[in-house]
């Protein structure tokens, strides 16, 4: 549903607010011809990090190969860490396509995030074996879990089930990890309990998605997150990863990209002040610049940002702030959902949210209405930009040519209204309008989780 504020509707209350808000759209509207220079300046991104290591995109290759076509059958775990909640997930696959999962999610307390690495791994794996406890699974004699693990950071690979983390990521800061392998922490934390798992893969949460959403649907040729984070994973033609010195035997592989790490040279993406204050003060000054500009994590800040700066020229709520709103953080990007699916004559759950949620003693009309469009100037340019990082992945492939499935996951395209309408858009202006009879842009729920089990399996059937 596409309920935009037309601006010229505004009330405005005076011309210096009304100036406001035009400077505010252009500084924030994404052209055409800008969005083809960004999907341009993102494919010679992509083309660098196939060639080297240590670039800005990383490129990462999963060493993921092979393909799967619904046949396979097993049990896995999966471990999805990396976003809002932690999951465990038991995945059976029947064979025939069908999949059953039972699933419990904990959540990360902030301590543990920014806390000592093993701490964090620990808990982790504390969290499987209760999750083995509650749903009572056990394995027989001696034998082990498999468990796919999805973690969802930068991390370089360097076999499907080992890997040094880059950095992190989405406001986790756990120290003592970069440089160390994830895999071998939470095996070790998994040992010293006498947990019966074995971490048989380590997968980024884009090539879960990826995977999941093949295994249903064949023309799949890239899996997407658009959530707390933001990234991408494609498949990749091995001819074209220059920088790969392993096993050359397989046609293709899928790369794990880490786009959200694009542009840290500045050179193209158009920040604001209000981004530029946004990432001083997060836990990762000057990483992850597109991620920051799209993903869940952030959009609440940057518009509280703008809306701070409104309240200090006395050009919206006749300059007064809540307390609420004068915390960092507190403007959830889940608020500005719910403000872009406003329709009402009285925007009243825009109300509702500055005024009960925000306690706002009062807000008058126009001042809905401001926050509305900024809301929507944010989330559209979040919108635009993803569509600019998706046309250059099918752009670099040429996938937009032929039929081709994109899955999805993540709660801002899932719960963000017209995100996937406003991607089509952007896909529409570069590649004209074959595109929307060509590529299919799905929701592939949950995808992480299937996608580590799929993995796990992947990872089982190439070692026997
Ligand atoms: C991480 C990626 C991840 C993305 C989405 C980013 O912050 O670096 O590895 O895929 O978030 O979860
Ligand atoms: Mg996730």
């Amino acid at each position: 549903t596409r309920v935009h504020l037309d601006p010229n509707t505004i009330d405005y209350t005076s011309d210096r607010q009304r100036n406001a808000v035009e400077a505010l759209i252009n500084e924030f509207t994404i052209s055409t011809q800008l969005l083809q220079d960004v999907k341009a300046n993102f494919m010679e991104g992509m083309n660098k990090g196939l060639q080297k290591d240590g670039e800005t995109m990383a490129m990462v290759t999963s060493y993921v190969m092979g393909r799967l076509d619904g046949s396979e059958v097993g049990s896995y775990l999966a471990l999805d860490v990396g976003g809002t909640n932690l999951r465990v997930v038991a995945v059976h696959l029947t064979g025939g396509g069908e999949i059953t999962t039972r699933q419990t999610k904990y959540r990360i307390d902030e301590k543990l995030k920014v806390g000592e690495a093993k701490a964090l791994f620990d808990f982790m794996a504390v969290c499987v074996d209760s999750f083995l406890d509650e749903h009572q699974i056990t394995v027989r004699g001696d034998t082990q879990f498999e468990l796919g693990f999805t973690f969802s950071f930068p991390v370089l690979q360097t076999s499907i089930n080992r890997g040094t983390l880059i950095s992190w990521t989405k406001g986790f800061n756990a120290s003592g990890m970069v440089g160390k392998d994830p895999v071998a922490y939470l095996q070790d934390a998994f040992n010293r309990r006498h947990i019966p798992v074995r971490v048989a893969a380590l997968v980024n949460d884009t090539v879960g998605t990826l995977l999941a959403h093949a295994y249903n649907n064949p023309d799949t040729c890239m899996g997407v997150i658009l959530g707390t984070g933001c990234n991408g994973a494609y498949i990749e033609k091995m001819e074209n990863i220059t920088k790969w010195k392993g096993d050359a035997s397989a046609k293709e592989m899928i790369i794990n990209m880490e786009f959200g790490a694009f542009d840290k040279e500045r050179a193209i993406l158009p920040l604001t002040m209000f981004d530029n204050k946004m990432d001083r003060k997060s836990v990762n000054p000057n990483k992850q610049i597109l991620e920051k500009m799209i993903a869940g994590m952030y959009l609440g800040e940057i518009t509280r940002n703008i809306l701070l700066n409104l309240i200090d020229r006395r050009l919206l709520f006749e300059g007064n702030i809540s307390a609420d709103l004068n915390q960092m953080w507190t403007f959830e990007t889940a608020y500005m959902s719910t403000i872009e699916a406003d329709s009402s004559a009285t925007l009243h759950a825009t109300r509702k949210i500055l005024e009960s949620t925000l306690n706002f003693p009062s807000t008058t009309m126009n001042d809905r209405q401001i926050v509305k469009v900024i809301v929507e100037l944010v989330g559209k340019r979040a919108a635009r930009l993803s569509a600019a990082a998706i046309a250059g992945i099918l752009e670099h492939t040429g996938a937009w040519k032929q039929k081709a499935a994109i899955g999805i996951d993540g709660s801002l395209f899932e719960y963000y209204p017209s995100f996937n309408t406003d991607i089509m858009d952007g896909l529409e202006e570069v590649f004209g309008p074959i595109v929307r009879q060509n590529v299919s842009i799905g929701l592939a729920q949950d995808g992480s989780g299937v996608g580590a089990a799929l993995c796990a399996l992947l990872a089982a059937k190439h070692s026997n």
